[in-house]
């Protein structure tokens, strides 16, 4: 298959298949988006969707936020990953925006990474969400779902398979096309147990022959350990087996008899007055009797 061909086949399967993808991430206007793809980073979307709304609520422009302290802002986005990191890049960002852009967010990707904390995958978000611009943000799941299918062969860095998908997917689909690989990524091509049997792609898709190798040498590798192991216990059995049966063919001779062992006689003690030779009481004068001899 070519790759044009695997691209075409693949576009085809998601339309199909989830003709609406759009960001997990909740928002209400293109400030508040960035600020939220800047939290994403590194964090799930469910946790960034607990923090916002509060966050959104102190600070709901670009001017509320320059004017934050850290300390306030810490608050808010503490339970995220990076809460000091987040915390310098939020309020860099929205001094950012106050000082050079009016208080509104760029749509262009050059002003977009002059932004702290805005690097080149959230600046394509911004463009393919808030503007509808055909911009790739390569995230993990897409760059990994990409090599996969086989859109992408051998790509070393984010920028590669940016390029790459740019080249080959249509424009007016390629902010779709980024919800796409990445939801895909997230829920069935899973980055250490991809769900190949429950994946439409898998027809065509590279990684599955390959994946499908590793499960087989996997299992036969699982059987031979259960069958060294059931042949151990049997070895183990059947020398059990045989020392019984040679106790009983040779029968432990029995002990000898125990002698009894006679009691030791008391020894005399010749120095010891012999009852016998005690003063008989009827010797001792009787006083009855004293005084009248
Ligand atoms: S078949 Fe497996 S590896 Fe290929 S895209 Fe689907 S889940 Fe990923």
């Amino acid at each position: 298959m070519t790759r044009k061909e695997r691209y075409e086949k693949t576009l085809e399967w998601f339309e199909q298949e989830m003709p609406i993808a759009e960001t997990e991430l909740n928002y209400e206007n293109t400030f508040q988006l960035i600020v939220a793809v800047i939290l994403s980073a590194q964090c799930t979307d469910k946790r960034v969707n607990m923090i916002t709304p509060a966050l959104f609520e102190a600070f709901p422009t670009p001017q509320k936020l320059a004017e934050a302290t850290p300390e306030q802002v810490y608050e808010y986005i503490k339970s995220c990953s990076y809460p000091n990191n987040k915390t310098k890049s939020l309020l860099g960002m929205a001094r950012k925006l106050v000082d050079d852009y009016g208080g509104e967010v760029p749509s262009d990707i050059d002003s977009l990474l002059t932004l702290p904390g805005v690097g080149r995958k959230t600046a394509n978000v911004i463009l393919a969400v808030a503007y509808e611009l055909p911009a790739m943000a390569v995230d993990t799941h897409v760059f990994r779902v990409s090599e996969r299918i086989g859109l992408t062969r051998d790509s070393k860095t984010p920028l590669q398979t940016e390029e790459t998908l740019m080249k080959y997917i249509p424009e007016d689909i390629i902010p779709k096309a980024h919800h796409w690989l990445i939801l895909h990524g997230r829920y069935v091509c899973k980055a250490r147990k991809p769900l190949c049997e429950s994946c439409g792609l898998r027809s065509f898709c590279r990684y599955y022959p390959i994946e499908q190798k590793r499960l087989e040498k996997e299992a036969i590798a699982k059987l031979k350990k259960q069958e060294e192991k059931r042949k151990q216990k049997e070895k183990e059995a059947a020398a059990r087996k045989k020392a019984k049966a040679k106790e009983k063919s040779n029968p432990k001779p029995l002990e000898p008899p125990i002698e009894p062992i006679a009691p030791e006689l008391p020894i005399a003690d010749n120095n010891q007055p012999d009852d016998n030779n005690q003063p008989d009481d009827n010797n001792q004068p009787d006083d009855n009797n004293r005084g009248r001899s």
